[in-house]
């Protein structure tokens, strides 16, 4: 429990949370989230805000995503039994497969959902910022899918670093602009994104891809991707016998993780978050927001954020690039103020371990991000036998093929 609320405070705003009461109307969960954003900006978040609240929950635009879902995406996506991997830990495994909807992750579920929105408000373009690359790659799928042209924004340094993708967001007909400034990766695609947004608020939708950022974006993104969880929740139920133990996601701004923890926070359910412990415990070794964080403001919201003692945000590091951002998203803030979801950290060589184990025992190449949800949770099986245990496999590795590529296998 975190000394930022009193336990009567988060009592009731955990109360809040599980009946579908957050974000307030001004965007806060709790003391968390909000719309810190400049003067400039307000109107096009107004203008978001009016589109979201008009068309989200419409039976009309409900209707038109799950077909998307369906035929286009892949939806529902498998829940698999881990036969191999259950005997090794000792415990009864289940994973949530998103390595197998369309562009290889979860990441699709919100691109396709506000491609359709921005069709809805009369959006004439959409951009989008992207770090690794993975959803420049959705929303650039997502846009072509419903005929809007989009340009993503990637730092010049993610550019280089991840020049495959670069070259599929491209092939999926998207433009893709190199970001010069400030730190040349995630940060600096999403402060341009920003800028070329305010240019033509009536114009533009700015396609944003987790659940950061100022309001609407954590709570749109959560509606987007709460699929996972609504999902895994009932086929937990039909092929399992029950509801899970304990619950593991990993966690880089939060969307697949809040996609999956949402729908089960109600339940009797532990669950885990696990972000990027990097290489150590030292700032600037890791991407362990929550973990090792402290409050702040990043990029309109306020949450927890890697920041130094003169409030300077860090550099973050990590194995995987969709792990590797200084932030988080509010609502996890809140979660963990109240207690309700417990976050911890892997390392890369744990991450590493737990991929190959997978890949091994069970034919699933993971994605390096979801790899530190297995490796915690394998900790968690040897420490609580016999549990069941829910693993949201957030995407699929050959992504990161480049990367492993360096690191030859152990297990043959
Ligand atoms: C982008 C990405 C993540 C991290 O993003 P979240 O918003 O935290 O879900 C995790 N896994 C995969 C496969 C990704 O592509």
């Amino acid at each position: 429990m975190s000394t930022l609320l009193t336990a009567e405070e988060a009592r009731k705003l955990l109360d809040a949370a599980i009946n579908g009461n957050l974000p307030d109307e001004r965007g806060r969960f709790g003391p968390f989230g909000g719309r810190y954003v400049s003067e400039t900006l307000v109107p096009a978040f107004d203008r978001l805000e009016a589109g979201v609240k008009e068309h989200l929950h419409s039976s009309s635009f409900k209707a038109e995503l799950q077909k998307e879902l369906r035929e286009w995406v892949g939806r529902p996506t498998a829940l698999s039994f881990a036969p191999r991997l259950s005997e090794a830990w000792g415990a009864e495994v289940w994973i949530k497969r998103e390595d197998l909807a369309h562009t290889g992750a979860h990441k699709i579920n919100n691109a396709i959902g506000q491609a359709l929105l921005a069709k809805r408000i009369g959006a004439k373009r959409v951009i989008a910022e992207t770090g690794a690359g993975q959803h420049g790659v959705a929303s650039a799928a997502a846009c072509a899918r419903v005929g809007l042209p989009c340009r993503v924004f990637m730092g010049a340094v993610d550019m280089e670093r991840q020049a495959p993708n670069v070259d599929r967001i491209r092939r999926l007909g998207a433009e893709v602009i190199a970001v010069e400034t400030g730190d040349k990766t995630l940060r600096a695609a999403i402060d341009e994104a920003m800028r070329e947004w305010v240019t033509d608020p009536d114009g533009i939708y700015y396609l944003l891809g987790s659940a950061v950022g100022a309001h609407p974006y954590p709570y749109l993104v959560r509606e987007l991707q709460s699929v996972i969880g609504a999902e895994a929740r009932q086929q937990m139920l039909d092929q399992a016998g029950g509801l899970p133990d304990a619950a593991f996601a990993c966690v880089g701004g939060g969307s697949n993780a809040i996609g999956l923890f949402y729908p089960l926070i109600g339940d009797d359910i532990e669950l885990i978050g696990v972000e990027a412990g990097g290489i150590g415990d030292g700032l600037g070794e890791n991407a362990a927001t929550l973990a090792t964080g402290t409050p702040g403001v990043l990029q309109g919201s306020y949450t927890i954020i890697l920041q130094d003692d003169d409030g300077q945000v860090q550099e973050t590091q990590s194995i995987s690039a969709g792990l590797d951002y200084s932030g988080v998203g509010p609502e996890h803030a809140l979660l963990q103020a109240t207690g309700r979801v417990k976050y911890i950290s892997a390392r890369d060589n744990e991450a590493l371990e737990a991929l190959e184990e997978l890949c091994a025992m069970e034919g699933m190449l993971t994605a390096l991000e979801t790899s530190h949800a297995f490796a915690a949770a394998r900790e968690y099986a040897k420490q609580n036998p016999g549990k069941r245990i829910l693993i949201g496999n957030s995407g699929r590795g050959d992504k990161d093929m480049p990367t492993l590529t360096k690191y030859p296998a152990r297990i043959r």
